[in-house]
């Protein structure tokens, strides 16, 4: 069980981030689904729901997306659909249910940077930049192999290059944790592959050549190269050595889609 001592509404990021650095049980609070699971003594939970950062919002370069949108907001926003297909509806629809991503924030599923993460997988595969109140905006790449700390997510903004995004995920039983999420990415200048729920911090794999896409054997090995590149644990849901197979299966699907154009976009 957990214990809040004081509920607290921010009326500034300012002071939201004042009370957090009063020490390691002074936390924000997003939809509160994962903090409700565990067993801390929270002396301040921290609300940022009055400072408006529950919006999506469009420019001609991308999106800006506030550490309180929910995970239902990405997955039905026409805007982001347009910009990068079925990604995000894909990364987020098998996460429980829609009353459960109704809540699920985007800080709160970003900041912790969790091992099992499909958005963290989903926002990787897209040129992103995490806005930190006190860090600054900084790559996302950058900021999934940082150290916890005390800092603040007010916003992650996505930019729009035209690129293609194919998601796979596979599970035991739907809406279990994902045992690996896949997240292939078609640019201009060639592909890479974001690999996450390893189970660790999703990775991309960028160094990996695929010059004839369209022929089976060049797919066979682009998954087999960017599988023997990425480190795979293992967990009660899978060894390492079946994530490995199971990532060269995932690639192989993603690929396929991504020729054939498919229904990634
Ligand atoms: C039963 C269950 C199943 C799940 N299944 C999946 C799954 O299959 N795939 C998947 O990707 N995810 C899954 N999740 C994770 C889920 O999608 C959310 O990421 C998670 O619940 C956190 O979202 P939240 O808004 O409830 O955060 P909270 O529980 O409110 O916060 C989580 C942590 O983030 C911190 N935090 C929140 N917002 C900020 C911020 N703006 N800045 C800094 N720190 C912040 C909090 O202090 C806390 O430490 C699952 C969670 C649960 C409980």
């Amino acid at each position: 069980m957990y214990t809040i001592r004081n509920y607290v509404m921010a009326d500034s990021l300012e002071q939201a981030y004042e009370w957090k650095q009063k020490g390691r049980n002074n936390v924000i609070i997003g939809g509160n689904l994962w903090l409700k699971m565990g067993h801390r003594a929270i002396q301040n939970a921290i609300d940022l729901s009055r400072l408006g950062l529950d919006q999506i919002e469009e420019d001609a370069e991308g999106f800006r997306i506030g550490c309180m949108v929910t995970l239902r907001q990405l997955e039905v926003h026409e805007g982001l659909r347009q910009a990068f297909g079925s990604l995000f509806q894909e990364a987020v629809r098998h996460i429980v249910g829609v009353q459960f991503r109704n809540l699920a924030s985007v800080g709160g599923s970003i900041f912790p940077r969790f091992g099992f993460s499909d958005v963290l997988t989903a926002f990787l595969a897209c040129d992103s930049y995490v806005e930190l109140y006190h860090g600054g905006r900084i790559p996302i790449w950058e900021f999934a192999e940082m150290p916890l700390d005390n800092d603040i997510l007010t916003h992650i903004y996505v930019k729009k290059d035209g690129r293609r995004v194919c998601y796979q995920s596979y599970r035991l039983t739907e809406t279990d944790f994902p045992v690996l999420t896949c997240a292939v990415v078609r640019k201009a200048d060639g592909f890479e592959t974001v690999l996450g729920a390893r189970p660790k911090r999703a990775v991309c794999i960028s160094d990996v050549e695929l010059k004839a896409p369209e022929k089976e054997e060049a797919r066979e090995d682009y998954a087999q190269q960017v599988a023997a590149r990425t480190e795979f644990g293992s967990n009660m849901r899978g060894s390492a050595a079946y994530r490995a197979e199971l990532a060269k299966v995932l690639i192989g699907r993603a690929l396929l889609e991504l020729t054939e154009d498919k229904t990634c976009r």
